[in-house]
């Protein structure tokens, strides 16, 4: 190992750049390498996506709300920061689906839209007689390619016909994926449907296979699959800079260009400082990324990519506003339907840690693919639109007692071909700039924590790769 003192910088105060950050220090500390390093914020607040506003008592998620506890970074960063305590599950409750502007159950049963026990989708309206009768075909239709992208649009239509993906399955996705699901990978989304289609060539077996028995005797959980923070998920970000030194973390600093030297990097800084460095991690989407390497790498974007613009809008209500006549914690909105909406969560049912009593807390989004426009428009045109789209099915009063719109870029969907754009990227910043790497939510993963594993993992290999030996 060298004993010459090293800097990384890191690029970007999203959880990506947070948690390279702090598993630098934690690792550096256990391994006793000596290295520092500065991350730099060009925002005056750290977190990116992640922002929690703490208002009347409510702690309402403005971007990012939970994890999926099955990807065990996050809940792993959690306890490691000393906030396991502070982990909180949904309640679990039935999802609707708007089909004819009425709240229609997602089928029991159904696995990201894909159907594994017949009765409930025999009987849902959700898909006509005819488009039952398409997905069916799935049983029996030949298996696909080995190893080929193609859109996620155009798999689950081919398995399962138009109207099961339009009607279940794309409203599903589009909340977890912005964009069009007929240009969206799927190895880079879905990938375990087409290892699942290899491997039983139907999808309806295969998810049959897959779902583990219900045991009877079993009490059903009444937790459901996703984390977060008492305090919201802002505490994670609050807590990681608590733990970083001060001196390391500069937020409203931006950078503008990165500079090879023979002896490392050299940063120019908005404020027209210089940071001379050893190691840069860039953890900002990708568009920041191509224009700082442009000199080196010329990274294209995959062709026709268009960012995903979108906006959530909370609405804060008395509880007698909010008279939901059904269960459960919300519904979501298919594309082709005339709604603005795309999604809705009665947050006060499916995180009630959010909401002080006698209170509804109502989060939805907006910005579906082509229409995108009314992103662009006020704040009380937006909630106006919201609230007269909620009324089509649900009760709602028509004056929140306080709302709070914001918009998000997204950044670019993953295209099909994204994982073969991806290798040719991480191999031309190899051989062009060793010493930098790119991670987060344009490359790996856009979850909070596939951008957790990507800062760690590529913040393990900048710290391998400065500590080996000259020779290995
Ligand atoms: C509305 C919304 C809801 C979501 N819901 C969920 C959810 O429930 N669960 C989930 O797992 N995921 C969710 N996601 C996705 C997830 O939040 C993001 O993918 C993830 O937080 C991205 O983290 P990141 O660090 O890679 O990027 P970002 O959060 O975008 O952080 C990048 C940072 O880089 C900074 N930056 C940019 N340019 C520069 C520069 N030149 N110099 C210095 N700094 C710069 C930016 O200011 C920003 O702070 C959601 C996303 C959105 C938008």
């Amino acid at each position: 190992m060298s004993d010459k003192h090293l800097h990384v910088t890191i690029v970007g105060g999203g959880i990506t750049g947070l948690s390279a950050a702090y598993y630098l220090q934690k690792w550096s500390r256990e391994e006793g390498v000596p290295v520092s390093f500065t991350l730099l914020e060009e925002s005056s607040r750290l977190g990116g996506k992640i922002q929690t506003w703490r208002h009347q008592g409510f702690t309402i998620e403005l971007g990012a709300d939970s994890f999926l506890e099955r990807k065990t970074s996050a809940s792993q960063l959690i306890k490691d920061v000393g906030l396991g305590d502070q982990l909180v599950h949904n309640h679990a409750g039935q999802a609707y689906i708007v089909h004819k502007d009425r709240l229609v159950s997602i089928p029991e049963g159904a696995v990201m839209g894909i159907p594994t026990k017949l009765l409930p989708f025999v009987w849902t309206p959700l898909v006509s007689p005819l488009g039952k009768l398409r997905a069916a075909a799935d049983l029996v239709l030949p298996g696909g390619k080995p190893g080929e992208d193609q859109s996620v649009g155009h798999f689950f239509r081919r398995r399962l016909g138009d109207e099961v993906i339009e009607n279940v399955i794309e409203p599903l996705i589009s909340g977890v994926y912005g964009g069009d699901i007929d240009k969206l990978s799927l190895l880079s989304t879905f990938p375990q449907y087409a290892q699942m289609e290899q491997k039983y060539r139907s999808l309806i077996l295969a998810m049959k296979n897959a779902r583990p028995q219900a045991k009877p005797e079993q009490p059903k959980k009444p937790t459901g699959m996703f984390m977060t923070l008492k305090g919201g998920l802002q505490s994670l970000a609050e807590r990681i800079e608590q733990l970083l030194p001060a001196e390391a973390v500069q937020k409203n600093t931006g950078v503008r260009q990165i500079e090879k030297r023979p002896e490392g990097y050299m940063l120019q800084l908005s404020d027209g400082r210089t940071l001379r460095t050893d190691a840069v991690l860039l953890a900002v989407p990708h568009p920041v990324a191509q224009e700082l390497l442009r000199p080196y790498v010329d990274i294209p974007p995959l062709g026709g990519a268009k960012p995903t613009i979108m906006a959530t809008v909370a609405m804060a209500y008395p509880a007698e506003a909010v008279p939901l006549d059904v269960e459960g914690t919300g519904f979501v909105v298919p594309r082709k339907a005339n709604y603005t909406i795309t999604a809705c969560t009665w947050t006060h049912r499916k995180w009630p840690h959010t909401t002080p009593e006698g209170k509804a807390l109502v989060r939805c989004y907006v910005g579906k693919p082509g229409h995108e426009e009314i992103v662009d428009r006020s704040d009380e045109e937006i909630v106006d639109v919201v609230i007269r789209d909620l009324k089509r099915v649900m009760k709602i009063g028509d004056t929140p007692d306080f709302y709070r719109v914001t918009r998000w870029n997204r950044g670019l969907p993953y295209m099909v071909g994204h994982q073969q754009w991806l290798r040719d990227v991480t191999a031309k910043v190899g051989a062009a700039l060793p010493a930098v790497r790119l991670a987060g939510a344009s490359y790996g993963g856009v979850g909070v924590p596939d951008c957790i594993d990507q800062g760690k993992r590529a913040m393990r290999e900048l710290l391998d790769h400065l500590t080996q030996k000259p020779g290995n």
